[in-house]
């Protein structure tokens, strides 16, 4: 064995190439539909076919969500961006060649700053954002190869990072903070396991101080857990090549979860072997300045913009934030939820923030609304629980007509039934017990039947008090009035002058 001429500490280098399926309704070059999950060959058509003599025409709502990433990128916008032919040939691709870009793609030189564990930040450069088609699909079944076209056409968007990540954790959280901000923007659902992002890692090791290694590229990583585990793979198995004396071999590698491993899938090809030239039957796009600051002003505002906003204006904690924000769908249910409040609130000062209330919103999501969310499977943009219905459950709350228990089982109805918070407690008789007469009567029950408490608290032990109100709970199914039910409590043991059995025997 070859003997290793180093024995440092070696330095990582990882590159990202994540690809997105772009949300649009139609292909990029064509007028077939862009859905995920038909028939097989039913949104085909002679250019999506790659039939000779037919003419590719751009779809400007694709552009449009290529220049909305490369913008969030902070990329250098190409006053020319051109597309052109990556020349190969493999049978889910039928024109043999891919309209892709590569000397002029829309956006260059951007940067992405990634938020480390412990609250800082480290910028990573983007090397481009370019828009291309996506191939077709080969489904290969009881020893024969069929061939699905549906997503031939369909844009992407291929984002490349410079090789500026260090480790396979890096790079996950790179991804699922990428994953985060172009579902911000709306331009992708960011699926990783139907395919809408997918994403190969590229690394290298090489001897501190001496720049870039060889690298492999590691694909097949269908979920960001996968990219870690492969790149931790990957790492240590150069570390042994190089070790041992020998050199790393540049090829793709495939991930295998089931293994977890890494295998060699292909030597990889360099860009020369495409024949990259210009697409000449698309000419090159020339933005006007007017379409890219129309663009760049109607922004979504982005994650951690937006996280440290609701931090700062409806006070909430770090931890309460990074849970609304993840989404912005709950962002927005969230920040409309309290506006609704506010704008009911005919007293309160308009612009000022209910912080309080703003805090008993975002518990009640985080809690008990996500709870049904998972077990439901549903999002909270297409559930049945809206602004407006769980503001109505939290008023009932407020206003005493039910416990918080019980507000908690009217959102599961809202979910079972879809129907009005109001509705569901008058039909299911949910009001808070707060008729005196009625609910004496429990409570005297409950004291009775529990006499050595009753005395404990007589002579002093307030905290038993819990107990009996549990009780109270208990018998009334969670609708007495948590208030008065103390009340009745404490007069019947006190003011009534109340002595046990037992004590009255003793
Ligand atoms: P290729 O020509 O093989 O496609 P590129 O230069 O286009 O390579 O880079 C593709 C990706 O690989 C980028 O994300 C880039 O950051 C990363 N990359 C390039 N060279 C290296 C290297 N030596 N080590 C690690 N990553 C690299
Ligand atoms: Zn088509
Ligand atoms: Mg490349």
């Amino acid at each position: 064995m070859a003997q290793s001429p180093y024995k440092g500490e070696y330095q990582t280098f990882i590159g990202l190439e994540i690809h997105i399926h772009l949300l649009t309704e139609s292909k990029v070059f064509c007028g077939c539909r862009n859905v995920f999950g038909s028939e097989p060959n039913t949104n085909v058509c002679p250019v999506c076919m790659g039939y000779p003599g037919v003419l590719p025409s751009l779809n400007e709502e694709a552009v449009r969500k290529a220049y909305q990433v490369a913008m969030a990128l902070n990329c250098h916008l190409n006053e020319k961006a051109v597309f052109e032919r990556k020349n190969y040939f493999y049978p889910d691709m039928p024109k043999n060649y891919q309209i892709s870009q590569f000397e002029y793609p829309f956006g260059i030189n951007g940067w992405f700053d990634l938020e480390l564990a412990g609250g800082s930040t480290r910028r990573i450069r983007i090397h481009d954002v370019h828009l291309e088609e996506d191939a077709g699909k080969m489904i290969h079944e009881g020893g024969i190869s069929k061939l699905d076209y549906n997503r031939a056409g369909t844009p992407l968007l291929e984002i490349v990072t410079e090789p500026d990540l260090v480790t396979g954790e890096e790079a996950e959280a790179f991804v699922q903070q990428f994953r985060q901000m172009v579902r911000y923007l709306g331009v992708t659902d960011g699926n990783m396991e139907e395919g809408s992002l997918r994403c190969d890692a590229n690394v290298s090791i090489n001897e501190s101080g001496k720049g870039l290694g060889t690298k492999t590229e590691c694909k097949n990583l269908n979920s960001s857990r996968f990219i870690k585990k492969a790149l931790e793979y990957e790492i240590k198995r150069q570390t042994k090549v190089l070790n041992s004396g020998e050199k790393i071999i540049q090829e793709t590698r495939l991930w295998d979860e089931g293994k977890s491993r890494t295998s060699p899938m292909r030597t990889k090809e360099s860009s020369n072997d495409y024949r990259y030239f210009p697409e000449p039957d698309l000419p090159p796009y020339r933005p006007e300045k007017k379409y890219l600051s129309e663009i760049e002003s109607s922004l979504a505002e982005l994650p951690r913009e937006r996280r440290i906003r609701i931090m700062e204006e409806y006070g909430l904690n770090e931890q309460q934030a990074l849970f609304i924000t993840a989404e912005k769908s709950m962002a927005d249910f969230f920040e409309k939820t309290v506006y609704l409040k506010n704008k009911a609130d005919t007293e309160s000062d308009s612009n000022k923030i209910d912080t309080a209330f703003a805090g008993t919103v975002a518990s009640w999501l985080s809690g008990n609304v996500q709870k049904i969310l998972n077990d439901s499977g549903l999002s909270i943009e297409n559930s049945p629980l809206s602004s407006d219905r769980l503001l109505s459950v939290l008023n009932l709350i407020e206003n005493g007509k039910i416990s918080a228990g019980i507000g908690k089982k009217v959102i599961g109805v809202v979910f079972e039934k879809d129907t009005e918070p109001e509705d569901i407690v008058k039909d299911l008789g949910m009001d808070q017990m707060s008729d005196t007469g009625e609910l004496q009567g429990v409570v005297s029950a409950i004291v009775d039947a529990n006499p050595k408490i009753a005395d404990a608290i007589r002579d002093g032990a307030d905290k038993q008090i819990g107990f009996l109100m549990g009780q109270v709970m208990k018998a009334t199914s969670g609708k007495a009035n948590p208030g008065m039910t103390r009340n009745l409590i404490r007069e019947k043991i006190f003011k009534q002058g109340y002595i046990s059995e037992d004590k009255k025997n003793a």
